[in-house]
């Protein structure tokens, strides 16, 4: 894979586990995978985005990613909570 494609391509991740890590309401199903989980739109759960993520940039990088934003969607809600009391 070229470094343009290789570019595209986590671009491409990133937006799916932003995508998979929603807030509100959301139509769920089954992973596209089969793995088990529940995903947003029928595409790919959270954790088998984290993976692919993980063949391109390594799984450290890949854990932080995901890590970070699930704590920016637990600080988004936060906040919301906070303007609701
Ligand atoms: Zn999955």
């Amino acid at each position: 894979m070229g470094l343009k494609s290789k570019q595209q391509r986590l671009e491409q991740l990133k937006s799916d586990l932003w995508y998979q890590n929603f807030r509100g309401v959301t139509t769920m199903s089954g992973c596209f995978n089969k793995c088990g989980n529940g995903a947003r739109g029928g595409r790919e759960c959270a954790d088998c985005v984290e993976k692919e993520l993980a063949e391109l940039v390594g799984a450290d990088l890949a854990k932080l990613y995901h890590y970070d934003i699930v704590r920016i969607r637990d600080t988004e809600s936060a906040m919301d909570a906070a303007i609701e009391s």
